[in-house]
């Protein structure tokens, strides 16, 4: 340690406590003795906005997502709505399951697959799935199996250097609003840049931004910090998004978010339904059935 960074002591933000080191002289003249981090700005932090008082809410990622696609789809899922159990969706999750035991337990042995593929079926909530999924009988898993076999295969190539937690839940609650902001984080990694968080897709990436972005200000909300970075991977393609969340972006993610809690608190209050907007998003909205705008966009889109 130099003898000027002896004598100098800062506040916890980073801040010098006093501008003058001891033998009188100007700390700025030995500037380059002092290790610059200690002049760091202070973090900033992050502070959710007010919003329209109302029901007790919970909003996830992709509650955020689907509003930015169609109110009237984030509505239908807070409403406790969700779209029918798909093949395609059950492998994914399943295939998610297989990805987080190879970064905890290690790579998975072939003539073990089929067995830890039915293990993480029947210790989790996959179990209640299968039947909503048409896979009802032991011959429906093999195709099930091959295709999360296949996409587990893909996956055991990307690199996983400086894993560090795997399907992190975050949630902050802000009693003040009355909603909780909650998420789960597929992967969070550690660079020497700092934290990443990592989104892994079964599909295409399509457009992840609102949900990135979402994450970025919950683990800032959540732990204080910004992540240094955010990706979505589509583990089927190797397609990449990646961005690098500011305080900016955050806050303006936060303000969007609070937009969004008001917007259907109003309509609610006035008796009314969210605004629709159709799209290709229609083909999973749970209301479709029930809504003309989602039938159109579906006839015209097909
Ligand atoms: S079907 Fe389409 S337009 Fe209708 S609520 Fe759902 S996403 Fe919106």
């Amino acid at each position: 340690m130099d003898a000027e960074q002896e004598v100098i002591s800062v506040h916890e933000d980073g801040r010098p406590d006093r501008p003058w080191i001891a033998d009188g002289s100007c700390p700025v003249e030995t500037c380059g003795t002092v290790d610059s981090r200690i002049y760091a700005p202070p973090p900033m932090n992050l502070v959710f906005p007010e919003v329209v008082p109302g029901d007790a809410l919970r909003i996830s990622a992709s509650t955020f997502q689907n509003w930015k696609r169609c109110p009237g789809n984030a509505e239908a899922r807070l409403r406790g709505l969700h779209p029918p159990e798909s093949r395609h969706s059950f492998a994914g999750s399943l295939a998610h399951r297989l990805f987080k035991r190879h970064l905890t337990d290690g790579p998975i042995p072939e003539e073990e697959f089929a067995m830890v593929c039915r293990q993480e079926i029947g210790s989790t909530n996959l179990k209640f799935r299968l039947a909503e999924a048409g896979l009802r009988k032991m011959s429906d898993l093999e195709p099930l199996f091959d295709e999360a076999r296949d996409l587990y295969r893909r996956f055991r190539m990307l690199p996983a250097g400086g894993f560090r937690e795997g399907e992190v839940s975050l949630e902050h609650p802000l009693p003040d609003a009355g909603i909780t902001l909650v998420g789960v984080v597929d992967a969070v990694f550690e660079d020497d840049g700092g934290v990443r968080l990592v989104d892994w897709k079964t599909g295409g990436v399509h457009d992840p931004e609102a949900q990135m972005g979402f994450y970025a200000m919950l683990w800032a909300l959540a732990r204080g910090e910004l992540p240094a970075a955010v990706e979505a991977l589509s583990v089927r393609s190797g397609e990449v998004y990646r961005d690098t969340p500011t305080w900016e972006t955050a806050r303006s993610v936060a303000e969007e978010v609070a937009e969004m809690v008001s917007s259907l608190r109003t309509a609610w209050e006035r008796g009314g339904d969210a605004d629709r907007y159709g799209g290709p998003w229609c083909s999973w909205c749970p209301v479709l059935e029930e809504c003309p705008e989602g039938q159109t966009a579906s006839r015209l889109l097909d």
